[in-house]
């Protein structure tokens, strides 16, 4: 199991920024490699503090850290477990997002490829909320007829307490100590000195005095939320829902980001699903199949007669139109094929075998007992 990251640089889940940095250069002064040279064992920590900073440091990966643990930057969910326990919630279905795929990336760089950069963080302080993804498993017919369903799941909202404003009610703003107002700092880096966006207020030049204690000054909140989602017919596994505003809400005052629910198409028991078009296979009987007839088939809306031509052959494929399903852009049905499957009967009893064996007779299929069109084609394996 992997080491809550937290824990590996000793601080607390509500650690700040500068508190992390802290921390982690104490440990990378302590482990570092040239400091402990041949010691494996510091030489591993050093690796394992490393990786919890370039998680923690970074505002959007250590909200996935902290939502999902460790699952949010390996491959699969199930694992983890210590950071926090979120696997028992209904989040779980983002875990999906984390696999495969860019190891490493977040949910909202694989999703979105860049992240954070919409809405940027100007000097302002204000960012964008992140765009969340949902995936929503419904069945065929809920696919073809479409439908409304309410999901729940757990984001970070404004913070009631203080308006998002991060600031404890009464409590006020002060300005940034780390770059004295200027929302800037010159950080120099060998010969070069570098202007960054302040850290510590994040570029606004203030800060608060004293820290929402229901937030802990982020200005959100994680809660569960429900919403109702509008699925339209026509959709298929891959098609991407927006719902607009009902992803993370904005820090510093920034906007909220979207959901994006994508949807799955479950496997279904009869139908098999192209596009528009629907597959399905039908068993008949060869006496059906000799004498013609008329069968019930299934359709995702009810029953439908098939007219079965006399002599119809095994493996022939019938069109009901239009008994598909629609197209996402309206207009149009898809259809439903039919696959028509002659079943022999596997036990007779005497008085049938009796009366196919006269069949047979009258057929002159004991002489013949290979098709005569086939016969033609294969006659020079039969010489
Ligand atoms: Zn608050
Ligand atoms: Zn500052």
């Amino acid at each position: 199991m992997k080491e809550d990251y937290y824990e590996l640089l000793g601080v607390s889940r509500q650690a700040t920024d500068d508190e992390l940095k802290k921390a982690y250069r104490k440990m990378a002064v302590k482990f570092h490699p040239d400091k402990n040279p041949g010691n494996k064992e510091a030489e591993e920590k050093f690796k394992k503090v490393s990786e919890a900073y370039e998680v923690l440091k970074d505002e959007q990966k250590r909200a996935a850290y902290d939502r999902y643990g460790h699952a949010a930057f390996s491959g699969g969910a199930g694992g983890g477990g210590s950071a926090g326990g979120p696997f028992h919630d209904p989040f779980d279905i983002f875990s999906e997002v984390f696999g495969g795929a860019g190891g490493g990336g977040s949910i909202f760089e694989e999703f979105f490829g860049g992240g954070s950069s919409r809405g940027g963080s100007g000097r302002s302080g204000a960012q964008r909320g992140s765009d969340l993804r949902y995936d929503l498993e419904i069945d065929l017919e809920e696919a073809a007829k479409g439908i409304e369903k309410e999901i729940s799941f757990r984001k970070p909202v404004q913070c009631g307490h203080c308006n998002g404003k991060g600031a404890e009610p009464g409590s006020g703003v002060v300005v940034c100590p780390t770059c004295g107002g200027h929302g800037q700092v010159t950080a120099s880096k060998g010969f070069f000195s570098v202007r960054q966006t302040c850290s510590t207020c994040r570029g606004t030049g203030q800060k608060i005095e004293k820290s929402c204690t229901a937030c802990g000054g982020e200005g959100r909140v994680n809660e569960t939320t429900k919403i109702k989602v509008k699925v339209p017919p026509g959709v298929d596994t891959g098609s991407k829902l927006r719902s607009a505003n009902n992803g993370e809400a904005g820090i510093g005052g920034g906007p909220t980001g979207d959901l994006y629910i994508v949807i799955h198409v479950a496997d279904h028991e009869i139908f098999e699903r192209q596009d528009e078009n629907l597959f399905c296979q039908i068993p008949i009987k060869f006496t059906l199949a000799s004498l013609g007839g008329t069968i019930e088939v299934p359709t995702l809306s009810g029953r439908a007669s098939l007219k079965i031509p006399a002599g119809t052959q095994s493996g022939t494929t019938f069109r009901l139109k239009g008994k598909g399903v629609p197209s996402l852009r309206g207009g149009y049905f898809g259809d439903q094929m039919v696959r028509v499957e002659i079943e022999v009967p596997t036990s007779l009893s005497s008085d049938q075998r009796q009366k196919l064996e006269e069949f047979a007779l009258a057929c002159g299929d004991a002489d013949e007992p290979v098709g005569k069109t086939f016969f033609g084609k294969a006659k020079k394996f039969f010489d």
